[in-house]
């Protein structure tokens, strides 16, 4: 009797909420002999006769793996069970409370025909099989039980044998079986698998994995020089942030892969060994970016992200901020290891970066939240005739706002204080904390800055930043050229969208020979000179055999009715910007200019 008191005043005391105690345990079985997917058994102990388990939906890469889950099927010793769909990304189950067992199988969706083109390689965040190794694990394979997010849980991999296991995962005594914190863990988790190489190295006093997994004709690469890179890029963060967020990290790099997504303590990477036998720090500008990620994303939250959620992540305003000052880092942070990105001094990188925002209108037309606001989860064409990157004119703000801070403060203080701040405060993120931070560190007023480029569309005034070092820009506008040759005005695009047959079209610039000839983005395409075009890689290989003078009528479909354009294929003017030491620059602003490697 006393017992039954007890468990009485326990259940009293429980959660309103969570139907279930903290008692899940998954299998994710792989079969050598079918890798089309994989089986996923849920053990639970119920505490209700009805609980719910979703697919979570990522906040950048919703890949919606709810589509590939086949044979969904529960058992329970106490008697009937039974489930219904309550939702595209939710099971709802009903049976008596106790053990409970949940099965399903993902079967992956089919993959591009070999050989691949560049253009078809698998995203590295994509699950895939194949004899030697793959990647499972996260929102691609495992259900959560709603209600019970805080829970900790339990994994076993059952994997063909022979296959090492890299993940974020908390390890156990046994090497097959992990466990994760709580269901966004499990879910910030990727597993690669196969036949892996591993390198280690510590840094911080915290341990660092690097893993590859190769394809079976992978080319042979420098790994001292690949490894000694990303340790290099990963001292110089640590430095900046002053100590390491993570008990462990593990890169996960793939090769016949493009693409990367950051994790709290891990990330997936796509890798191509071809590409690191020509240069072993190929990947190592995104592998910077997706390691910065670490702090600003994952720890340096924007306020509008969940920590787990089925439905899609809504608008986040602070992405110039999370990818543009990651874009800014992963390029700095390698010059101060000493490794020289691609685009050779910083000055070439940012002349780059200006010229690209020079010649897109969009930038003086959207502010930085509205760019950021359909930079994840929007279709294309959501800015209309235009399209902008919250990269490109992220990094742009923050190098300007790197030197007002440089300015201001003697050069005593950076960007740098403004990221430290920022990870130590340990909260939420959006527009105004990002501006009273700088104020804190620069003691200077940067309201007018935020209303006019972040919250407001006035574009970047790059001379008035850049001579407080001593630097102006010079700005020359000629034709476009492509490899030598004058570029084709090519300046549209198109998308198939879901449940939709056939191509959308995207203008990226209103004053493009697309866009002057009346076409809009969302136009439905019906045909190209007469013969209709269904998909995008039609209409792609269409637009590539195009010529300078070729004459093109286009005729779409829009809500108004049918519309046709007449296009003449020509050339266009691209404007360049040269960034310029001023003849009058002080031994100050040289200085300061040294500093913020110009
Ligand atoms: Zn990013």
């Amino acid at each position: 009797m006393a017992m039954n008191a007890l468990a009485l005043i326990v259940a009293l005391f429980a959660p309103a909420h969570p139907a279930l105690k903290p008692s899940i345990q998954y299998t994710l079985r792989v079969d050598s002999t079918d890798l089309s997917g994989w089986t996923v058994e849920i053990r639970l102990r119920t505490v209700s006769d009805t609980f719910r388990l979703a697919m979570a939906a990522h906040p950048e890469y919703d890949d919606r793996y709810w589509r590939y889950v086949t044979g969904f099927r529960v058992e329970s010793s106490g008697g009937e069970a039974t489930f219904a769909k309550v939702d595209s990304a939710v099971w709802q189950v009903v049976a008596p409370r106790g053990p409970v067992v949940v099965r399903y199988r993902i079967v992956l969706p089919p993959t591009p025909p070999a050989p691949p083109s560049a253009l078809e390689q698998r995203g590295a965040w994509r699950p895939f099989l194949t004899p030697t190794g793959g990647l499972v694990g996260g929102p691609h394979a495992f259900m959560y039980l709603l209600g019970s997010e805080r829970a900790m849980v339990g994994v076993m991999l059952d994997l063909p044998s022979g296959w090492q296991i890299a993940t974020a995962l908390d390890t156990t005594s046994n090497s097959h079986w992990f466990t994760a914190a709580n269901a966004a863990a499990l879910m910030e988790a990727p597993i690669l698998a196969g036949r892996l190489r591993v390198w280690r190295f510590t840094e911080s006093g915290v341990p660092h994995r690097v893993v590859y997994w190769p394809l079976p004709n992978a080319a042979s690469f420098d790994t001292t020089a690949f490894v000694s890179g990303i340790q290099a890029v990963v001292h110089q963060t640590i430095a900046l942030f002053g100590g390491a967020p993570y008990k462990a990290y593990t890169f996960l790099f793939q090769d016949g892969a493009y693409g990367a997504l950051e994790h709290p303590s891990s990330v997936t990477l796509g890798a191509p060994s071809a590409d690191l036998a020509r240069d072993p720090h190929a990947a190592l500008a995104e592998t910077a970016h997706e390691f910065f990620h670490t702090w600003n994303l994952m720890r340096i939250r924007p306020v509008e992200y969940r920590d787990i959620d089925y439905r899609t992540q809504p608008p986040v305003t602070s992405l110039w901020f999370s990818e543009g000052l990651t874009m800014f880092y992963a390029d700095l942070l390698m010059r101060r290891a000493g490794i020289q990105p691609s685009d050779s001094t910083r000055t070439a990188h940012l002349e780059r970066l200006m010229s690209r925002y020079v010649a897109n209108p969009a930038y003086g037309r959207f502010s930085a939240e509205a760019v950021s606001r359909v930079a994840y989860n929007a279709d294309p064409g959501s800015l209309g005739d235009y399209s902008a990157s919250t990269h490109l004119q992220g990094e742009l703000i923050g190098t300007m706002l790197d030197l007002t801070i440089r300015n201001n403060t003697d050069g005593q203080r950076s960007m740098d204080d403004v990221m430290r701040l920022l990870f130590n405060q340990r909260r939420a993120i959006d527009g105004h904390l990002i501006e009273q931070t700088v104020e804190a560190v620069c003691g200077c007023d940067v309201t007018p800055f935020f209303d006019a480029h972040v919250r407001g569309a006035a574009p970047l005034d790059f001379n008035r930043y850049l001579a407080l070092i001593g630097f102006t820009t010079h700005v020359t506008t000629g034709p476009a050229v492509f490899n030598g040759e004058p570029e084709r005005d090519l300046r549209i695009w198109g998308w198939e969208p879901q449940g939709e047959r056939g191509v959308r079209l995207v203008i990226s610039d209103p004053s493009s020979a697309w866009g002057r000839a009346g076409l809009h983005s969302r136009d439905q395409l019906v045909a190209l000179n007469g013969a209709a075009v269904a998909t995008w890689p039609g209409l792609r290989a269409k637009l590539q055999s195009l010529h300078l003078g070729d004459t093109v009528r286009v005729q779409v479909r829009r809500p108004s009715g049918p519309f046709e354009a007449t296009v003449v294929v020509a050339g266009f003017e691209r404007p360049a910007v040269r960034i310029e030491r001023l003849p009058n620059a002080t031994v100050a602003q040289r200085r300061l200019a040294e500093a913020a490697i110009f």
